[in-house]
């Protein structure tokens, strides 16, 4: 008798859920980042109870055909690359096609959708992966994604949740970031019916910062303008005066995505090795532009990490980009403020 089994699909995803679906802030990422991919100029995220109950996501985006809105429920179904060599230019923040599959695995989806193309749009219902509804109907273009009591299926796996008010940080933390790397783009986050962050989408990352952080941090920050012939870095970094006691004010992004590096992290350190005592850490938000192939994505699922080809110019680069602008401070006292 044969004892091993292929796994059936409705399993498949629920286990590749347990990799990409970790919280509400990580259906909220996807989410987000899917907006994102479909060109969004305004994204809106409404949450309920830290988003175990509630997740709601807006956007203005290019939409779902109705023809496809099935597919893009099915595990490994993408419109963003379609062989292994698009991998080494992929743009898009999303390409593996798992994101949509997992959350309803776990969830009770309901998503609103049109493109400009069509005149009418779809809403399509989707709860623990099975199909519940698909109908015909009028709607503005982009999409609306609404996710409701996550891990209603997976009761195991709903008890390792916080509480709402630290799963609402973690979406809190996520949205900055968001907003921070995507200045261009409108944001507004509503908690438990309060607006608790709208950006401009004006492409100001000064601005960005002063909507998350406040004037006092807003204030004291260098603009970093660095630009080779490989790498691009901007942004702008904090004053010793305004340093931090951990990390968490370390925002650094590789084209666009969220990255953590220990590498950029040392580089900070070492630019920044003069200026601040032991265990104090700068405010940061720089943005570096890396030709694509120079940098490899596919490490894993939630993509915070990230490889380069050159380390060492990079951390020198990093470091440099630091010293020099923090030897500016003599001669930009304070930067003004419009607001
Ligand atoms: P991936 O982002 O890796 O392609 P997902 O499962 O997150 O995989 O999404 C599957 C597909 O559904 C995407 O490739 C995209 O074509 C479509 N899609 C998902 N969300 C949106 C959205 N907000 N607007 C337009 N298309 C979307
Ligand atoms: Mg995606």
């Amino acid at each position: 008798m044969s004892t091993i089994k292929l796994l059936d699909q409705h399993t498949i995803n629920k286990i590749a859920a347990g990799e990409v679906v970790e919280r509400p802030a990580s259906v909220v990422k996807e989410l987000v980042e899917n907006s994102i991919d479909a060109k969004s100029s305004a994204i809106t995220v409404e949450i309920k109870e830290g988003g175990i109950q509630f997740i709601r996501i807006t956007d203005n985006g290019l939409g779902i055909n109705k023809g496809d809105i099935t597919t893009a429920f099915l595990r490994h179904s993408t419109s963003k690359i379609k062989s292994i060599e698009d991998l080494f230019t992929v743009s898009s923040l999303g390409f593996r096609g798992e994101a949509l599959a997992s959350i309803a695995s776990v969830s009770q989806v309901e998503v609103i959708s049109k493109t400009r193309e069509e005149i009418t749009g779809v809403r399509y219902v989707i709860q623990g992966g099975n199909e519940i509804s698909k109908d015909e109907i009028g709607c503005p273009e982009g999409t609306t994604i609404i996710v409701r009591n996550l891990f209603f299926n997976t009761p195991a796996r709903r008890k390792f949740l916080k509480s709402p008010g630290t799963e609402a940080g973690h979406i809190s933390d996520l949205l900055n970031r968001l907003s921070l790397s995507h200045p261009h783009i409108s944001f507004k986050y509503i908690y438990n019916n309060q607006v608790k962050l709208h950006t401009s989408g004006n492409n100001q990352i000064k601005d960005v910062i002063f909507n998350i952080y406040g004037k006092d941090i807003a204030k004291n920050i260098i603009p970093i303008n660095y630009k080779t012939e490989e790498v691009e870095i901007t942004g702008f970094i904090g004053k010793p005066q305004i340093s931090r006691s951990n990390r968490n004010y370390e925002s650094t992004y590789i084209n666009g995505r969220y990255i953590k590096s220990t590498l950029i992290q040392k580089a900070l350190e070492e630019g920044y090795k003069t200026y601040l005592p032991m265990h104090k850490y700068p405010f940061c938000v720089l943005h570096y532009k890396i030709e694509s192939s120079r940098i490899d994505v596919n490490v894993h699922p939630t993509k915070m990490e990230i490889r380069f080809n050159n380390s060492e110019e990079l951390f020198q680069l990093t470091k440099k980009v630091i010293i020099d602008g923090l030897r500016q401070i003599e001669l930009i006292p304070e930067i003004t403020l419009d607001k």
